[in-house]
């Protein structure tokens, strides 16, 4: 009963790796596939690999060993969705410091589903940005046959996540946006692409590694900051704070919505206008949260939500270890790739950059808002239907 009901969609296991296998032996069919930021943080557990040498860039072998022609990162569109969800709350905030009512973040599912079916009246209140994982899946099909100079009907878009929600999320009426089928057409969890390794005999432990494709294979680490709890807040502000004053923060400088707390909270100077935000993840909190803005004992700005505790470093599929619960540690694996990277604001990625200026035009234009953006009201949660 609860797995047909769960409110996020998340409780459903399905095992997809058929449809990659078949996939990656069709010669008709371009694959391509991308990596979402969390799922580097824990590939390698299942496989008996240590942190340290289970990095992104030996899961970047693994696949091309495997066969898939193109292998990107889905940090690249965390990146980009930074720059349409900054952007649009800076467009948002006269109206949401008129109406006292929050902007949310939108980029996990199951949070989607949940306000969706638990507090319809607000849903308006939502980015109307999509998920890195679909506007990635809406460039693949799109900007990138076009740099390829294919038709984008060939095109195979695969995605790895930490999650189970997504699965749901990409077979949405709304996210074929680019024309040619589903934007993503198959999404693989951690622990599914763990199985593909596996199964193809791969020797995980002696992989080297190798870089990814590009040139949607490059990322700040504020994209990488995605898969942990905080980290969309964080990377949204840095950014926004460039947008308004022109100039970058300290990097570090919103790091107080960082850890593992189930409900944070904090107050930042943009300037010279007070910015207001929380971040909760675990959808017990979410709901605690909810209620106190309904009640108006409290009251924000900014709101990023993630249905997993700790975020998707903790999501419901990636690896699992009885009693043990290691987003925490996966979430400062994130922040030290963050620390350790050349980029840390979106805003500079190289590759967001040419894409703007060679195809999207900018943050909110017409064929971003095309591709980018979504209408929360265009399709309907099961028991409405
Ligand atoms: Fe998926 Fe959980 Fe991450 Fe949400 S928090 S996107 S449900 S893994």
């Amino acid at each position: 009963q609860c797995i047909t009901h769960c409110p996020v969609g998340a409780l459903r296991e399905r095992d997809d790796t058929d449809r990659v296998f078949e996939a990656l032996a069709d010669p008709e069919k371009i694959t391509v596939v991308q990596i979402a930021p969390a799922v580097r943080a824990a590939w390698g557990e299942s496989l008996g690999l240590s942190r340290e040498f289970a990095t992104v860039n030996r899961l970047v072998s693994a696949l091309r060993k495997m066969g898939f022609d193109y292998i990107f990162d889905t940090d690249f569109s965390a990146d980009l969705t930074i720059m349409e969800e900054g952007s649009e709350f800076l467009e948002r905030l006269e109206e949401i410091k008129s109406t006292g009512l929050p902007m949310f973040t939108s980029c996990c599912p199951g949070w989607v589903r949940f306000i969706k079916s638990q507090y319809p009246d607000m849903v308006r209140q939502l980015s109307t940005a999509k998920s890195p994982q679909q506007m990635f899946g809406a460039m693949t099909k799109s900007y990138y046959a076009d740099l390829l100079g294919v038709d984008p009907e060939k095109i195979y878009s695969i995605s790895v996540m930490p999650c189970l929600a997504k699965k749901e999320e990409c077979a949405l009426p709304t996210m074929n946006s680019a024309g040619a089928g589903q934007d993503v057409d198959v999404v693989l969890t951690t622990r599914e692409i763990d199985r593909m390794i596996r199964a193809e005999h791969i020797r995980a432990d002696l992989l080297e590694e190798e870089q990814f494709d590009m040139p949607l294979g490059v990322s700040s680490g504020a994209g990488v900051i995605f898969g942990a709890t905080g980290g969309v807040m964080e990377a949204a502000l840095r950014s926004a704070y460039y947008l308004v004053t022109g100039k970058n923060p300290d990097p570090d400088a919103f790091k107080s919505v960082r850890g593992l707390g189930g409900w944070k909270e904090a107050e930042f100077d943009l300037a010279g206008q007070k910015i207001r935000v929380a971040v909760a993840s675990g959808l017990g909190n979410t709901r605690k949260l909810m209620e106190a803005i309904r009640s108006g004992k409290s009251s924000y700005d900014f709101v990023e939500i993630m249905a997993c505790p700790g975020g998707c470093a903790g999501g419901g599929g990636q690896p699992i270890h009885d009693g043990e619960e290691l987003a925490g540690i996966r979430g400062q694996n994130l922040y030290g790739l963050d620390k350790v990277n050349s980029l840390r604001f979106s805003h500079e990625n190289p590759s967001v950059q040419n894409c703007y200026k060679n195809y999207l035009q900018k943050p909110l234009s017409h064929r971003a808002h095309e591709l980018l953006h979504t209408d929360h009201f265009g399709w309907k949660m099961p028991e409405e239907q």
